[in-house]
């Protein structure tokens, strides 16, 4: 064992490094100066990273009733930003006995909905022409307005004086690096600020939204947040963002032991407690999970890391270079602090879940932790 050798008691376990990801979102918001970060709680809401980010965020952005409900138990005085479409009659009504602090209408369907109900600061949720290379998701769809409609619904809210618009929403793609981040964060406030102005609102406040890069082929590098806070303190209107991943990602691991060592038709497979139904992100994201295997240091050898599920699908990593495993090692996979535990489908095959534990990890940037190596 070495200096991972932490006891965990039992695996699978997830492990959060509450002191690394203070440290870290620390670090984030220093490089902001002037712009408010709130965080997206959709990335990982466990109570107890929320309350580890809470004196450091201006907020957090929720996107259900659900959310809403836990961030304003788990942090009752946090300001609250409430977005995502298809918002029910009773999430909106939710919202306003929750008092959540800014809603994103998502239509103008919603604005009227809302508008029924009472008093609330909303931003309107702008679907603009942007352009953004290299991005891993374009948030094209049914998110946010094309630019007629937002002008239909500064019509509406002439009829609505109970609502206020404060500002635009546009959270228009992921996966991006900070200069590319930044240009799309300029075409939307060149569009936004006379846009917002020609409707008399004085003081606009532009969401530009989440997804800062996170890459998994490279668990050491980090979003250029310097950069990024550089390049939006250029702005001259008050700017909030709300980053998921690139903020809980890089502080929580999936540590679990092995349990079988086989080669079939000419491939090794090292099957592990739990699966993909603990760890989802790398089949949702189609990647090899970043690992460290802590026990094993004999040869490296070809070998796919698979769960425990029937289906061809539940794959950690497949034909990676790892040191020669036999049951009993363990296994932690980096990487595992955001879209993990809680976007997986725990309860398929009914196995036991995995134990839960908040303390000091060594940093994957300084371990020997890194992309996983494909077999030649
Ligand atoms: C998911 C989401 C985010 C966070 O995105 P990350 O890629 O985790 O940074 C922010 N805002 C909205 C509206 C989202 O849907």
């Amino acid at each position: 064992m070495n200096e991972f050798a932490l006891n965990l008691d039992r695996y699978p376990a997830y492990v959060y490094d509450l002191p690394g990801l203070e440290s870290h979102v620390r670090a984030i918001c220093a490089a902001l100066p002037g712009t408010e970060v709130y965080y997206a709680a959709k990335a990982n809401p466990d109570p107890e990273i929320l309350r580890t980010l809470a004196p450091h965020v201006d907020g957090v952005e929720v996107s259900s009733g659900g959310e809403l409900a836990h961030v304003r138990e788990t942090l009752p005085s946090m300001p609250v930003a409430f977005g995502g479409p298809g918002k029910t009659a009773d999430e909106l009504a939710l919202s306003r006995t929750l008092k959540a602090d800014r809603i994103h209408v998502e239509s103008p369907n919603e604005l009227a909905r809302l508008g029924a109900l009472g008093p609330a600061d909303i931003l309107l949720r702008a679907n603009l022409p942007v352009h953004a290379p290299n991005a891993a998701l374009t948030m094209g769809g049914p998110f946010g307005m094309d630019e007629d409609t937002l002008d239909h619904c500064a019509r509406l809210l002439a009829g609505y004086p109970n609502l206020t618009l404060r500002g635009v929403h546009a959270h228009l793609a992921s996966g991006l690096e900070a200069p590319v981040m930044l240009g799309l964060a300029h075409q939307i406030a060149e569009w936004a600020i006379p846009w917002l102005r020609s409707q008399g609102v004085d003081d606009p406040e532009l969401n530009v939204g989440g997804g800062m890069a996170v890459d998994y082929t490279a668990p050491e590098s980090r979003f250029d947040w310097q950069t990024y806070g550089a390049g939006l303190s250029r702005i001259p209107v008050k700017i909030r963002i709300e980053p998921g991943r690139a903020m809980t990602a890089y502080h929580g691991w999936y540590v679990t032991d092995v349990l079988d060592v086989k080669t079939t038709r000419g491939e090794t497979y090292a099957i592990l407690r739990g699966g993909t139904h603990h760890l989802r992100t790398p089949v949702t994201k189609g990647h090899d999970q970043p690992f460290k295997a802590l026990t094993a240091n004999g040869p490296e050898r070809p070998v796919t890391l698979v769960g425990q599920l029937c289906t061809p699908k539940d794959v950690f990593a497949r034909d990676v270079l790892v040191p020669s495993l036999a049951p009993g090692d363990v296994i932690a996979f980096t990487m595992a602090g955001a879209y993990a535990w809680n976007i997986s489908h725990h309860d398929f095959l009914m196995h036991p879940k995995p134990a839960f534990h908040y303390r000091r990890w060594p940093d994957p940037a300084q371990s020997a932790a890194r992309a996983p190596v494909p077999a030649p």
